[in-house]
């Protein structure tokens, strides 16, 4: 370790890590994922979901002082002035006191790395009443063992501070040379298992041609596939060969689903962590809905309205993660899932065939339903429909499209970022800081726990200069239930057959309604659509304004429909706001 901090050299990083893992596998090979995975500053990948150390600064300034029978007031001065808990580990330990525990152990024997990493596996698993103490105490029993430069490193390793300087490509390269393979089938195999300690033991027992034939598994997270960013949807055309297949992108979390087949789901976030926990919820609608034995797929977890079934922003999903009570939190914040790729079914990797095969296998083994289905998506030839279906996705409360190809060669990149997935996102957003007040014109039914009532209004602002309304939004969320059950008879007086001569709509409500009853509305932000047709081509050319995230604040019976916002000012309220998004 002293070796491989010191070198700030790429080449010089591999040759040491070669050395050290060809002495591992000389000397005992069992334990070369676990050399791997320290080297990586970690006990295990944080996949497994197994418990951290759990020692903090505090724990481990007591248990150098345990150790080193120094006081713990001498310990915290030495950090004080060196800043570095390894560093202060190596002092203290270096003038131990024959008082500490350090004069009980009798005649010294090599503290091995074996010992070193069970101690902290058990240190780890100590869970529960006293264990505090008791891992302090362990701690200072594996100081005790050390010589002052080991217990440099050991400290720094539970602190999380072991900062080697080693990445990924370092060790795979390492690997490779160690094993005589090319570097590109070691990282083919981490990108398809992230795990590059059970990769190296792996080979190291069954030769190293295993690498060639590795597969994805169910249980073991692949290294997701990324996109690019482009922002011009001539260009994307282009770059896809002229074709592609538009997908909604959702504003959520994304969630690769691994069905095992013990019956098991396992849930990984994009970062590869085992995000299972917060989303029971998930894990049945894969029981239920995926008719496969064994599969990877792959998704975004999205926050719904629980009355409206309507998309909710990022931030909600973010609410029901920090819930304690996962039940409490699967009520206020449901999540619906949609899926966009499978990399494995029922003992074939998918991973190398185009995109087509893979969605019609996912087909296969799905039993869709609303909660549990496939992203929205179009096959799209040219730059208009594109466009369109662009601001259609971002009404529908998702950030944009990514488009991908579906030509002979667009496989599953695992763990790359290329373009044969590309984002489409704005550059331009608008947010909304004031309410405005709309006029209802029309209604839509409820579905599921809102039957019997309305499930959202369509709301119109006012165009002073033609005297008529133009929707702008439709809105299903803020409503108390009490709201909610009064809407049926607080429309009844209003309802007309048809559309009202005075309404311009593009969209079909399910009843329609006279203009009289004004809300107060806020959104998150106001965005160009192609579906309302308030400011129509004021701002773009056949599009008009809609705001995004509509909910209902109060109703405003004090006003009258020619009193709602015009759509001038809603304009202006676009323009004012108007700023480049951040990346
Ligand atoms: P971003 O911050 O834009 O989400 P990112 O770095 O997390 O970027 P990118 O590859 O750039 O990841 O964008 C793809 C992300 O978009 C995925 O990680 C996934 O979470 C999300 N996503 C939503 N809908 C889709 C979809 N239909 N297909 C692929 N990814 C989708």
């Amino acid at each position: 370790m002293e070796k491989l901090e010191s070198t700030s050299s790429r080449i010089q990083t591999v040759a040491i890590l070669t050395s050290l893992f060809k002495k591992v596998l000389d000397e005992n090979k069992d334990l070369i994922d676990k050399v791997v995975y320290f080297i990586q500053g970690k006990l295990w990948p944080d996949w497994y979901g197994y418990p951290e150390i759990g020692i903090g600064e505090k724990g481990i300034i007591k248990a150098i002082a345990l150790a080193s029978g120094l006081k713990e007031r001498e310990i915290e001065e030495l950090y004080k002035s060196l800043g570095d808990l390894g560093l202060v580990a190596e002092r203290a330990m270096s003038k131990k006191k024959a008082v500490g525990l350090a004069a009980f152990v009798k005649k010294k024997t090599p503290l091995t790395f074996e010992k070193v990493y069970n101690t902290l596996k058990r240190i780890a698993f100590m869970q529960g009443e006293g264990s505090r103490d008791l891992k302090i105490k362990a701690l200072a029993g594996l100081f005790t063992e050390a010589s002052p430069k080991e217990a440099k490193y050991i400290a720094r390793f539970v602190q999380g501070k072991l900062r080697l300087g080693v990445g990924d490509t370092s060790i795979i390269e390492a690997l490779a040379q160690l094993f005589g393979v090319p570097k590109e089938q070691v990282e083919r195999a981490y990108n398809l298992r992230a795990d590059l300690g059970a990769l190296a033991l792996l080979m190291a027992k069954e030769g190293p041609d295993v690498v060639k034939r590795v597969h994805p598994k169910p249980g073991i997270p692949l290294r997701p596939m990324l996109a690019e960013r482009l922002h011009d949807p001539v260009e994307i055309l282009k770059k896809l060969g002229g074709v592609g297949l538009a997908e909604y992108k959702y504003d959520g979390e994304r969630a690769q689903i691994h069905i095992l087949p013990d019956g098991r789901v396992i849930i990984f976030s994009r970062r590869l962590e085992n995000i299972t926990e917060p989303y029971p919820d998930v894990v049945q609608y894969a029981k239920k809905h995926v008719k496969a034995k064994e599969a990877i797929i792959e998704g975004e977890i999205v926050a719904v309205d629980p009355r409206t079934g309507e998309l909710r922003p990022f931030q909600e999903l973010m609410h029901r993660r920090r819930k304690h009570d996962i039940h409490i939190a699967m009520k206020e914040y449901p999540v619906h899932v949609r899926l966009f790729d499978l990399m494995y079914a029922d003992g074939e990797d998918y991973t190398d065939k185009p995109l087509p095969i893979r969605r019609k296998k996912l087909e296969e083994i799905l039993d869709q339903v609303e909660e549990f289905r496939i992203a929205e998506n179009k096959i799209v030839d040219n730059p208009e429909d594109l466009e369109k279906f662009f601001y259609e996705a971002i009404n529908n409360g998702c950030e944009g499209l990514v488009v991908k190809a579906i030509h002979d060669r667009s496989i599953y990149q695992a763990g790359a970022r290329g373009w044969l997935w590309i984002k489409y996102k704005r550059d331009y957003k608008s947010e909304m800081i004031e309410p405005v007040d709309l006029v209802v014109v029309g209604a839509f039914y409820g579905k599921g726990r809102r039957g019997g009532t309305y499930g959202a209004l369509l709301m119109a602002g006012y165009d002073k200069e033609r005297d008529v309304f133009m929707t702008v939004c439709k809105v299903g969320s803020g409503f108390s239930d009490e709201e909610l059950a009064k809407l049926p008879e607080l429309l009844k007086p209003y309802i007309i057959p048809k559309k009202h001569p005075r309404v311009v709509s593009q969209m079909e409500a399910d009843v329609w309604v006279q203009p009289a009853l004004v809300a107060e509305i806020i959104g998150a932000e106001i965005t160009i659509s192609p579906m309302h047709t308030c400011a129509l081509d004021k701002v773009k050319a056949g599009a008009g304004l809609a705001i995004r995230f509509p909910r209902f604040i109060r109703w405003r019976p004090d006003k009258g429909p020619e009193d709602a916002t015009t759509c001038d000012e809603i304009i202006e309220m676009y323009k004012m706001k108007l700023h480049k998004v951040e990346e």
